[in-house]
């Protein structure tokens, strides 16, 4: 039953969400220190061209900022929108909005012609006849940031719009505490700690706070898998993978505060969203999405040993991504990994059977959501069955799963390619991994390139206006530790853990929320603001 505090919660809740929400004091929480407060950093900031101007997106703001403001670099800047732009057109619109780039950029008669780049006109031709769809443009634009790296970024380095980089870089360096966010209602729980709904007070952005208590994590030794996890999602950028934007550690807890995923997760639409299982679009663009997922966590050789669809979390949209990589681990070049780990229903029988084992696991595990979602079971137990641990082994290594008429052919297909019990046979195993998965049939109509680029739109989206998680007075509380004594070795610990904020994701934050815009202001007429002479 939906009890008052419950309903209180969720109203809270649902209004953080619908916007606005910064403090009245955010102009103040975020002031720009004066600029003489930021020379160590300038001193100690690597002066790397592609991650000031091109990696991060404030940098590269104002890196165009300042292209912008000298007329002989106008064209460069007009030609990089241009092909972020071309990037991201549909398919039939890519020769067009290609031709259109070779005319404006790559021809002498034009008076936006780049004249560096005149060279490269035959081969777009020829490529954007060849394969609109294909990286047309990249000797182009890799010559363009070789040009702009070179004399444009030096000047850059003198200029005004890096000085206001590095304020901007000073407050991304501000000290995370728990007065940084405001705080609403619990959102799921796990093993080590509570997952919270959370806001930025100066920018209004809505996150979920995953708090590990510090007396669970030392009670039961866990001060490498909480670092791993933390270091893992840190290293991750990725559409398909949540985002760790802050970590950060009170008296109490440690925290990673996570992209905010209000869609549930897809457990919960399976099972909990009328009859069992999902329609054929939405499963298959699930497993397209969590398969881009997987093979940007493959190429950074992470595998994930988790997937299941609990852990696959559905955001305002209707987009998911891969959530929970406490089990994940980073492979050595070539290298495999040993353990028994991952939940029962899911593990692959290679992983069952104690052997060596690499990323084929997670097409295993891809196979068994695929599954799932179309059966509203898992593989190998029945609706409501609770088989025991040695039986569920016994079925994964030595037992066919069988196919109801809920099954297409390709999905079968599938599914049955994913759930090979050879590691070396599955499919995505062979050398080209996750590349075999994406041609599979199944995915026919899936369009890898535009779902990527995030321009697919999803088949379902969910409610704004319902919360899809647990009541809250259903979801257990923790119980306490005692006993548990802190020393040197923790606080060692901790400062490992607390790095404050991700570079990439608040720099995206403050752009999304429209902060970055208000603020970036400078004099009258293109002059310094006060706050800029050193
Ligand atoms: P654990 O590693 O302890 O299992 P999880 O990361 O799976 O913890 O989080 C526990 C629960 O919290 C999830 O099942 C989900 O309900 C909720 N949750 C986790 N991350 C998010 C998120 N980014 N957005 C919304 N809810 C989340
Ligand atoms: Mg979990
Ligand atoms: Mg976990």
């Amino acid at each position: 039953m939906e009890t008052i505090e419950s309903i209180a919660a969720n109203t809270a809740l649902v209004r953080a969400r619908e916007g606005g929400g910064r403090s009245w004091k955010w102009k103040e929480m975020l002031r720009f220190p004066h600029i003489s407060q930021c020379k160590d950093l300038a001193m100690n900031i690597e002066r790397d061209y592609y991650s000031l101007c091109v990696k991060q997106p404030i940098g590269k703001k104002l890196f165009q900022l300042f292209c912008r403001s000298r007329p002989d670099l106008q064209n460069y800047i007009s030609l990089q929108d241009a092909l972020d732009n071309f990037d991201i057109q549909s398919d039939d619109k890519r020769k067009e909005s290609g031709n259109r780039i070779i005319q404006r950029f790559l021809m002498k008669q034009s008076s936006e012609c780049v004249s560096i780049l005149l060279r490269h006109e035959r081969s777009c031709n020829q490529s954007l006849e060849l394969n609109p769809c294909g990286d047309v443009f990249h000797g182009c634009r890799e010559d363009l940031h070789k040009y702009l790296s070179n004399e444009p970024f030096t000047q850059y380095q003198d200029s005004m719009f890096f000085a206001r980089f590095l304020q901007w870089k000073q407050l991304e360096r501000q000290p995370i505490m728990k007065q940084t966010f405001r705080q609403y209602r619990l959102l799921g729980k796990g093993g080590f700690g509570a997952v919270w709904a959370c806001q930025v007070r100066a920018t209004g952005k809505m996150y979920a706070c995953k708090k590990l208590e510090k007396t669970h994590v030392k009670k039961r030794k866990r001060e490498d898998m909480a670092l791993n996890e933390k270091e893992i999602l840190q290293e991750l950028d990725s559409r398909f993978v949540v985002n760790l934007a802050y970590a950060y550690e009170t008296k109490h807890n440690l925290c990673m505060v996570l992209t905010m995923m209000n869609g549930g997760d897809l457990g919960f639409h399976i099972h909990r969203m009328g009859s069992p299982g999902l329609t054929k679009d939405r499963v298959r663009f699930y497993a397209a999405e969590v398969c881009c997922g997987l093979i940007h966590l493959h190429q950074k050789s992470i595998l994930y040993r988790d997937l299941k669809p609990e852990n696959i979390l559905l955001d305002d949209n209707g987009h998911i991504r891969i959530s929970d990589l406490g089990l994940a681990v980073k492979m050595s070049e070539g290298s495999l990994v040993r353990g028994r780990v991952g939940t029962l229903g899911y593990m692959a029988p290679e992983v069952i059977g104690y052997e060596r084992y690499g990323m084929s696991v997670d097409w295993w595990g891809l196979g068994c959501l695929i599954y799932e979602m179309t059966a509203g079971r898992p593989p190998f137990r029945a609706k409501g069955e609770q088989p025991k641990s040695s039986e569920m082994e016994r079925r994964i290594q030595n037992e066919h799963e069988e196919y109801g008429n809920q099954f297409s052919k390709e999905t079968k297909d599938i599914c049955s390619s994913l759930l090979t019990k050879d590691p070396t046979k599955r499919l995505g195993s062979q050398k080209s991994g996750g590349k075999d998965v994406k041609f599979h049939p199944f995915f026919q109509e899936i369009n890898f390139r535009m779902l990527e680029a995030g321009r697919v739109d999803p088949p379902f989206k969910p409610d704004p206006s319902q919360v899809y998680c647990t009541d809250v007075q259903d979801i257990e509380e923790f119980s306490t530790v005692k006993g548990v004594h802190f020393d040197q070795t923790d606080s060692f610990f901790y400062s490992q853990f607390n790095t404050g904020s991700n570079s990439i994701i608040w720099q995206n934050e403050l752009i999304e929320t429209g902060c970055f815009e208000e603020l970036n202001v400078f004099g009258p007429k293109g002059s310094a603001s006060p706050d800029l002479d050193w």
